[in-house]
C-alpha cells in the first residue's frame, strides 16, 4: 500500500458490470487498505472517473452502455491516473489496441487477486515516478509497520490485527503527531461519509489500542478530548 500526495488511503476506482466479481474484488482492495468506488457501466464509470479524484482505475473491456475503451478515451483526454484494464481472454488482441490508447496495463480474466494487487502496486510505484516513493516500513518508538507484508510489530512482538485495524493504525502512524478526527477517520479508513455514526470508529480505536498499548507500559495512542486521535511517542523516555 502506498499513500496518496495528501497522505491518505489510496483510491481506486472499479469499473466492472460483473456483480459478484466486483463486490469480491472491492472488498479483497478494501481489506488490503485501499478505498474503492464501483462503477457497474461505461456511463457512470465515465462519470466517476472524470468527477473524483482517484489513484488508479480499473477498467473492465465490455461493459454495458460505453465500452472501457471509449471509457478510456474519454479518461486519457482529461487525466494522466493509471487505468489497469480486466478482459475476457478472447478479447486480448483488443487490448493491444487499448495499451496504444493510453491503457498502462491489463489482466486476462480469470485472474489471481495476488496478481491484481501486484499489478496495482507496480502501476503506483511507476507513477511515483523519480517522486520519493512512500516507504514500505512505517515506525515510531517500538512499533513496526510493514506496509507490504501487511504485520504490525511492537517491541518485537507480532500484533494481530484485522484488516480494519491495520488501516486506521497505518493512517494514524502515518500522520504520526497529527491530531485526527473521528470523522477523517471514518472517512478515509471506512470510506463513511460526514454524516455517519462515528461510534464505528470508537469501537475500533479501543479495540486497536487493547491490542497496540494495553500489554505496554509505554502508549502510543493517545485521545485528544473533543478532537479525536494521536499517535505519537509521548512518554517513551523513562
Ligand atoms: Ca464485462
Amino acid at each position: 500500500m502506498l499513500s496518496s500526495k495528501k497522505g491518505t488511503l489510496m483510491r481506486i476506482l472499479l469499473v466492472e458490470d460483473e456483480l459478484k466479481l466486483a463486490e469480491y474484488l472491492q472488498q479483497g482492495l478494501s481489506e488490503s487498505g485501499y478505498v474503492v468506488d464501483v462503477a457497474h457501466n461505461g456511463i457512470d464509470g465515465r462519470h466517476l472517473a472524470l468527477s473524483g479524484e482517484y489513484d488508479l482505475i480499473l477498467l473492465d473491456v465490455m461493459l454495458p452502455g460505453m465500452d472501457g475503451f471509449e471509457v478510456l478515451e474519454a479518461i486519457r483526454k482529461i487525466k494522466p491516473v493509471p487505468v489497469l484494464m480486466l478482459t475476457a481472454r478472447d478479447q486480448v488482441e483488443d487490448l493491444v489496441r487499448g495499451l496504444h490508447d493510453g491503457a498502462d496495463d491489463y489482466l486476462v480474466k480469470p485472474f489471481a487477486f495476488s496478481e491484481l494487487l501486484a499489478r496495482i502496486l507496480a502501476l503506483l510505484r511507476r507513477r511515483a515516478g523519480n517522486r520519493s516513493v512512500e516507504a514500505t516500513v512505517l515506525a515510531v518508538a517500538d512499533l513496526q509497520l510493514d506496509l507490504v507484508k501487511r504485520k504490525a510489530m511492537r517491541a518485537g512482538e507480532r500484533l494481530n490485527l484485522t484488516a480494519k485495524e491495520f488501516n486506521l493504525l497505518t493512517l494514524l502512524l502515518r500522520r504520526q503527531g497529527q491530531i485526527l478526527s473521528r470523522t477523517t477517520l471514518a472517512d478515509q479508513v471506512w470510506d463513511m461519509n460526514f454524516n455517519s455514526d462515528t461510534n464505528v470508529v470508537e469501537v475500533a480505536v479501543r479495540r486497536l489500542r487493547a491490542k497496540l498499548d494495553d500489554p505496554f507500559a509505554a502508549k502510543l495512542l493517545h485521545t485528544v478530548r473533543g478532537m479525536g486521535y494521536v499517535l505519537e511517542a509521548r512518554d517513551l523516555i523513562a
